[in-house]
């Protein structure tokens, strides 16, 4: 298959003489907000008025616009209708503005906040992002499209983060909004299924396929990458994320033991929905860091945290640690994390949590699985849902993945390991961390789907090159037809693959039999000296 040919805006950035100047200036302006993001994502709006409450609750939203901003993020792109003064009547502007002034101005004694027209012009401002995005991604033009008369599309959100927080802040304004609301309201706001666009659904759907399909090549995931970046561009979910999760956390916050059957059913939809949004693959990446940042008033309070996990939200916090602008912040929490907090998980949420231990070892270094976090979050899976969660993980492994729950579940298997004390998990983590290259080899072959096995040759079994068992198997594969399988040649091919002799002087390198390690040696032999003196001196 041909190269993807670059973008052509890309091509004449690399083209331009000042391109890596630019990246390297990029690059510096990136380094000075991250510590800015950190302490942002710190703030908690706990003292001051509301006003300032809110204004330093969304200080996390506009320093990650900065960010955003450097890379030329499509959050910052104005709306195709011209702006007016007053706004076009039932445009976005005209939507935000009568929005902000019912839950931000017109409440307090005396005020009567037409709180009856939100669920009107919130369904409005969800229909105008819905048909710009549908726009942006496939180019379908809707009439609609003159309401859409923003200057920033980041605007929008953070008008509606405000809203939210005013909210979430304030729970007799809250009560007094669902009073007024009605049944309209809260369907909007607990009841209706977040739309997260046709293409990021479709996304969805033929990467299931793709992960069920044993057979599936490098193609179908390219393929099914393709589909997921065009969904990329649609933010229409994204935009309104902040304003969902202020939403959902100020129900579920304001849930206490004296409260009436409307705010338990309020917060028991809400915990529903969250849990959802926040451990999904597909919903988390549709809303991003925006429904992180309006969720992290759950990740400071621990008892709340505790109820979250309990309702299956645990791996939405490991998630965030992995990748989200709090990753610091999450950190914190998860040292803390209290052993209640992993009962009454599902496998699905169970799937989240070592899903983002797999890509933090895939960032970092497999030292991580030696820390406390790793550690004890092992530890508490295996105490409470004994294999299955390390198995099933083992299962999802990718060629490029570390084969850490592999390891652990046939180690613990294979050994007959008990387990059950922390020391335990420590000893065979660090076992996993010293593993020589051919071991881990061994295990990844061992963990291979059959196309995996096909579309990896070159990168098991066998270091020498030219070696002819190699060779046949590749003369093999350029003759195999999708969807006819030849038992003979699979185990051939597993065989090939599974008992790799690592080099005995470094342990760098693997041969499938003594004769390729021999035809091997001259040109090994310059690196295995250098390997050893370096295994020599750490
Ligand atoms: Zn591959
Ligand atoms: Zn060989
Ligand atoms: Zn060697």
């Amino acid at each position: 298959m041909p190269p993807e040919p670059l973008p052509s805006h890309l091509r004449d950035r690399i083209m331009d003489d000042n391109f890596w100047g630019k990246l390297e200036a990029l690059a510096k302006m990136g380094e000075k907000i991250m510590p800015e993001l950190a302490a942002a994502s710190r703030k908690s709006g706990q003292s001051g008025t509301l006003d300032q409450r809110i204004e330093d609750r969304c200080e996390f939203a506009r320093v990650g616009v900065k960010l955003a901003a450097i890379t030329g993020s499509p959050l910052l792109s104005p709306g195709p209708a011209p702006r007016r003064n007053p706004p076009i009547p039932n445009g976005m502007m005209y939507c935000m503005n009568n929005i902000e002034k019912i839950v931000c101005r017109d409440y307090g004694p005396g005020k009567k906040p037409e709180f009856s027209k939100l669920a009107y012009l919130l369904r409005r401002t969800r229909h105008l992002l819905r048909i710009f995005y549908d726009c942006a991604v496939d180019g379908h033009a809707h009439p609609d499209l003159i309401f859409c008369d923003w200057e920033k599309m980041f605007d929008v959100g953070l008008a509606l983060h405000r809203v939210g927080l005013c909210l979430r802040l304030d729970p007799p304004r809250l009560r007094a909004a669902m009073a007024g609301g009605g049944k309209e309201l809260e369907a909007f706001l607990l009841d209706d299924e977040l739309d997260i666009g046709e293409f990021r659904k479709a996304a969805f759907i033929v990467e299931q396929r793709v992960a069920a399909d044993v057979e599936a090549e490098d193609a179908d995931r390219m393929a099914a990458g393709k589909i997921n970046s065009a969904a990329q561009k649609d933010l229409a979910a994204h935009i309104l994320s902040w304003f969902y999760g202020d939403i959902s956390v100020a129900f579920i916050m304001n849930e206490t033991s004296s409260s009436d059957a409307n705010e338990k059913r309020w917060a028991h939809k809400a915990m529903k929905r969250l849990v959802l949004w926040s451990t999904s693959t597909t919903y988390h990446s549709t809303l991003g860091d925006s429904l992180t940042d309006a969720m992290r008033p759950i990740y400071w309070s621990l008892p709340v945290l505790t109820k979250f996990g309990l309702a299956g939200g645990l791996g939405a916090l490991f998630g965030d640690w992995v990748n989200s602008a709090c990753k610091e912040m999450c950190e914190d929490v998860l040292k803390k994390l209290p052993d209640a907090a992993w009962q009454k998980q599902t496998p699905t949420s169970l799937r989240t949590v070592t899903r983002a231990l797999q890509l933090k070892l895939n960032q970092e270094t497999s030292e991580i699985a030696i820390t406390p976090i790793f550690i004890n979050a092992c530890f508490n899976m295996y105490k409470l849902y004994d294999l299955a969660p390390f198995r099933k993980a083992a299962k999802c492994e990718a060629h490029h993945d570390p084969v850490v729950f592999y390891y652990v579940a046939h180690r613990i298997k294979r050994d007959g390991l008990d387990m059950c004390i922390q020391q335990d998990w420590r000893r065979l983590l660090k076992d996993y961390v010293n593993m020589p290259r051919s071991v881990e080899q061994r295990y990844m072959w061992g963990n291979q789907t059959i196309s995996g096995r096909w579309d990896c040759l070159e990168f098991f079994g066998c270091d020498a090159d030219g070696c002819p068992e190699q060779t046949a198997l590749e003369e093999l594969r350029a003759k195999r037809v999708r969807g006819v399988r030849d038992p003979d040649i699979e185990e051939r091919l597993e065989r090939w693959g599974s008992k790799p002799r690592a080099c005995a002087a470094c342990a760098h390198t693997s041969y499938c039999s003594p004769t390729c390690q021999r035809t091997h040696w001259q040109t090994h032999k310059p690196e295995c000296l250098k390997k050893r003196k370096v295994a020599k001196r750490s």
